[in-house]
């Protein structure tokens, strides 16, 4: 049905739209894909989640995590609770700090402003650049932060204190910036500026975490053309590590509360066709936003479920809980994988990652085994 070399954007445009009846081959493709490229082998990243602070300028519709200053919830961790969770993951293995938060909450809200006087700095990326020094220097975690749009600068800065970082490239769609669409009033979800820092990471030789969040409006071949945005990156820098397909989930709280969310059907064309696309880079899927089916995702040729806290709830979607991590080794060695933990920074990358010397460097090396995956095992 189809050769072992990456696929077209007409054949993508097919296999998306494949029937019931030819699923079980679209698969059945993208497995084989997979096992040429990481045979048996499926990997995690034990993490924290550290979410730096919910205040966010942007408003996406499918958002619960954000918040405006004074909004219930409204938090910006103070170093204390950073270091608190970053100690409280080590002594459960985890290997990964994952930094997330709003894009630039000061540029819209003077409160956040003031937050960030006090503790010192001038801005959240400031203050984020601080937050990853602290936990790399004071505990074993890397640091991967997922901040929003970076300009090149900023990118150079982070790099020396965290071995990878990611950007959600979301979709190319521009019509999702339409009034009452997903990204209606988000001005950092402009596609060409996302694009715009995924390159720049690619010309700094960042190993960068990037991806899609399927089903907020965007048409199947939207979902094609921004798998081949990204694969062209990857082609141009090669610095691509991971590739995320995120299904969109729905919640009561959300301005997209009645949207329908993808199929399951839907989900696994899309993962499918995303490892065809790109047979030679990591495909993740969240499990928990697959939950109780997560299972299939390894059938629709991913290697990897990602970031999974033993610790801290998924803050993006806090109604799904990560599944146990006992039972996820469990449920992929019953499909004939084994799981293996992962650093934030995938293994192929992290001699790139090691290129500089100094802290981040001597902390990698002791995180690290000599296949380059984490040398702390699950317990
Ligand atoms: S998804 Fe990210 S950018 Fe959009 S509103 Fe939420 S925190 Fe802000």
């Amino acid at each position: 049905m189809l050769s072992s070399g990456p696929i077209s954007r007409e054949q993508a445009c097919y296999l998306m739209r494949a029937t019931d009846d030819e699923l079980p081959q679209l698969l059945l493709a993208a497995r084989e894909a997979r096992e040429r490229f990481k045979p048996r082998v499926i990997t995690y990243s034990r993490k924290v989640f550290i979410p730096l602070t919910n205040l966010c300028r942007d408003y996406c519709g499918y958002c619960i995590f954000r918040r405006d200053p004074g909004d219930s919830g409204a938090h910006t961790m103070t170093p204390d609770e950073v270091l608190a969770i970053a100690r409280a993951g080590e002594k459960l293995g985890c290997t990964e700090a994952l930094f997330s938060l709003g894009d630039k909450p000061e540029l819209a809200f003077p409160e956040m402003r003031d937050v960030l006087h006090r503790l010192g700095y001038n801005s959240m990326l400031q203050y984020l650049e601080a937050m990853c020094e602290l936990v790399l220097r004071e505990t074993s975690l890397l640091p991967h932060p997922n901040p929003g749009l970076l300009s090149a600068a900023w990118i150079n800065r982070l790099a020396a204190v965290s071995p990878s970082m990611g950007l959600m490239l979301e979709s190319t769609s521009e019509s999702l910036l339409q009034p009452g669409k997903a990204h209606d009033n988000a001005p950092d979800k402009v596609p060409a500026k996302r694009l715009r820092t995924i390159e720049e990471a690619g010309k700094q030789g960042v190993p960068f975490t990037t991806g899609l969040l399927i089903g907020i409006g965007e048409t199947l071949e939207d979902r094609i053309d921004a798998l081949l945005a990204i694969r062209e990156m990857h082609r141009r820098y090669g610095h691509i590590q991971e590739v995320i397909v995120q299904n969109f989930r729905v919640k009561p709280e959300i301005p997209m509360h009645d949207w329908p969310e993808p199929s399951r059907g839907e989900m696994l064309r899309c993962v499918a066709v995303a490892r065809l696309l790109m047979p030679d880079v990591n495909i993740q899927a969240p499990p928990n936003l697959s939950a109780p089916y997560y299972v299939e995702l390894l059938d629709a040729g991913i290697n990897d479920w990602g970031g999974v806290s033993p610790l801290t709830p998924d803050f993006i979607n806090p109604e799904k809980p990560w599944p146990h991590l006992e039972e996820l080794k469990l449920r992929t060695e019953a499909k004939g994988y084994s799981l293996r933990q992962r650093l934030p920074v995938y293994p192929e990358f992290v001699n790139r990652a090691m290129a500089e010397p100094g802290l981040l460097s001597q902390k990698l090396k002791a995180a690290a085994d000599a296949e380059g995956y984490a040398r702390v095992t699950a317990q």
